[in-house]
């Protein structure tokens, strides 16, 4: 399975472009869109703080980042590992398989989840 170049760098060049303006512009801005289950419902989701967790990441302050969104901070190093898995692929398929096993899915479902849960009841 061999990847179209184009693709390739069409992805490269969208994940630099949004690389560089989480970078720069503060996502409490007008010009981001704010989540609509928190408008909706008053409650966070779980992805609620990442756009102002991925900027602040991205100026260092790795504190605030946590504070903003601590699941998508936890996240991070198992991310990593999925696109290792996704890079050495046909070379290691046995750690690729596991990486996206239904086992390693489901947990971090349940984790997503129970997350979304736990920062409405705790105010987190
Ligand atoms: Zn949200």
């Amino acid at each position: 399975m061999k990847k179209h170049p184009v693709r390739v760098i069409a992805a490269v060049v969208v994940a630099v472009t949004l690389i560089v303006i989480y970078g720069l512009v503060n996502p409490e801005s007008r010009f981001f869109p704010k989540c609509m289950f928190l408008v909706v419902t008053g409650w966070k989701c779980p992805g609620c703080g990442s756009q102002r967790a991925i900027h602040a990441l991205l100026n260092g302050d790795v504190g605030a980042a946590w504070g903003y969104n601590a699941l998508l901070v936890s996240f991070i190093p198992l991310v990593a590992v999925m696109v290792i898995a996704s890079l050495v692929r046909l070379r290691r398929p046995g750690f690729y398989n596991f990486v996206n096993s239904r086992w390693i899915i489901w947990s971090v479902f349940v984790v997503v989840v129970g997350w979304g849960i736990v920062r409405n009841v705790y105010g987190l």
